[in-house]
């Protein structure tokens, strides 16, 4: 078939990478003139790991990544509580979850897309699109380019223009009252694992995420309404959320300025509500499953939605309307899952329930996410 993949971030890449090794001629559309991700790291849950390895990045993630088996947990006087590991399930001999920075991970899928001859067009977006089972799909793109495709891949991310254009009955992307803050550290050689604080009201972790680099993540609750900051106040508030935890991580907070990279991000909600397709497009990512980041799953589910459409290709053919009921069958439940349950972690958060209510629906969450997905 040929085959166009809108948007060039971790799903799309993972998309075009599937269907070119399957035989298909794929083309890559990605708005932004200069591809590239921005952020410091993306926290390797066993779903996104086992995801990314799926499609053949292990010895990659492994060498420029960083993976392990789980995280330690202590309360904000630095006091131990538990360790969490997590099971095995890519192989008996590598660890299931870990974490890499974001820059590098682009690297490493644009390498493969690029390694493959797909042809990959920056700077463009589909204008119009007609799309029906029956003859395809007739797109326009902002170039002024115009092609015919048996169809078309939107992964285009949360505000998914094809989203817009295929559904315009869905509702436009959620606030969901929380802000995501991640702060990139050099780290220390005895951190091998996940690390992390909690009080009552807030957690604090780092997470690992190169053979130098670690990364502090946090949320925070922003109820009202969606806030955005000028990146010369983020090390400043940064500090100040940070207060409770400073008997532990007072070096850290102290070393916060100007020259740490650090990422502040309002955090939005997508569930598309129905079925992921429209003639002969199919949307996938985080164009209809955008997650909170509380089981650093959405990549991964991005990643799966990619292997399994190739799988499910491989099985029905050209036989689009089959090939769309079976997969949404496959993903559709889990992608679900895991939007709600994240969601219902931040809401529990921004109420003021408790931490031990949290902790035991992010560790159901946890175990749910670790079933197979193929
Ligand atoms: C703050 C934050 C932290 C997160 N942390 C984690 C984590 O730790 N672990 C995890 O697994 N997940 C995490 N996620 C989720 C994860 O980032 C997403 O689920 C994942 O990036 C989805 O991939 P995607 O390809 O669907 O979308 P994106 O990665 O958003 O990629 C979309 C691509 O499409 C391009 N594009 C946009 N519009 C157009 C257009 N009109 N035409 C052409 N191209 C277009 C964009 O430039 C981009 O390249 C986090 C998300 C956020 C917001």
């Amino acid at each position: 078939m040929k085959i166009l993949v809108l948007g060039g971030g971790i799903g799309g890449m993972a998309a075009a990478i599937k269907l070119k090794q399957a035989g298909h001629a794929v083309e890559l559309v990605e708005k932004s003139e200069d591809w590239k991700a921005l952020g410091t790291g993306l926290t390797l849950s066993v779903l996104t790991l086992r995801a990314l390895c799926d499609l053949g990045l292990q010895d990659e993630i492994a060498a420029q990544g960083f993976v392990h088996d789980g995280v330690d947990i202590y309360d904000q006087q630095g006091n131990f509580i538990r360790t969490v590991l997590s099971k095995r399930v890519i192989a008996d001999d590598f660890p299931s979850e870990g974490a890499i920075l974001r820059p590098v991970l682009h690297d490493i899928l644009s390498k493969k897309v690029q390694e493959q001859d797909i042809p990959v067009f920056l700077g463009d977006s589909v204008s119009e699109i007609r799309s029906s089972l029956e003859h395809g799909n007739f797109v326009k793109f902002e170039s002024g380019r115009e092609q015919h495709y048996d169809l078309v891949v939107g992964a285009d991310g949360v505000f998914s223009k094809l989203r817009q254009l295929l559904m315009p009955e869905q509702a436009a992307p959620e606030y969901t009252g929380q802000a995501c803050w991640r702060l990139q550290f050099d780290r220390p050689a005895d951190i091998v694992r996940g690390r992390m604080f909690q009080s009552e009201t807030m957690k604090v972790g780092f997470n690992p995420c190169s053979p130098t680099q670690m990364y502090m993540y946090m949320m925070e609750c922003v109820p009202k309404e969606k806030v955005w900051r000028e990146p010369e106040d983020l090390p400043r508030i940064a500090k100040l959320l940070l207060q409770e935890f400073e008997p532990v991580l007072k070096p850290y907070i102290d070393s916060i300025n100007a020259e740490t990279p650090i990422i502040y991000r309002p955090l939005e909600r997508v569930m598309v509500n129905g079925d992921w397709h429209r003639g002969a497009a199919l949307l996938i990512g985080d164009a209809v499953h955008a997650t909170t980041p509380h089981l650093g799953s959405g990549a991964g589910l991005a990643v799966e939605d990619a292997i399994v459409l190739s799988q499910v290709i491989d099985q029905f053919g050209n036989n689009l309307e089959k090939v769309f009921t079976v997969f949404m069958q496959k993903r559709l439940e889990r992608a679900l899952f895991v939007v709600e349950t994240s969601g219902e972690i931040g809401r529990m958060e921004i109420a003021g329930e408790s931490m031990m209510a949290r902790s035991m629906l992010l560790a159901k969450g946890f175990e749910q996410v670790t079933t197979a997905y193929l």
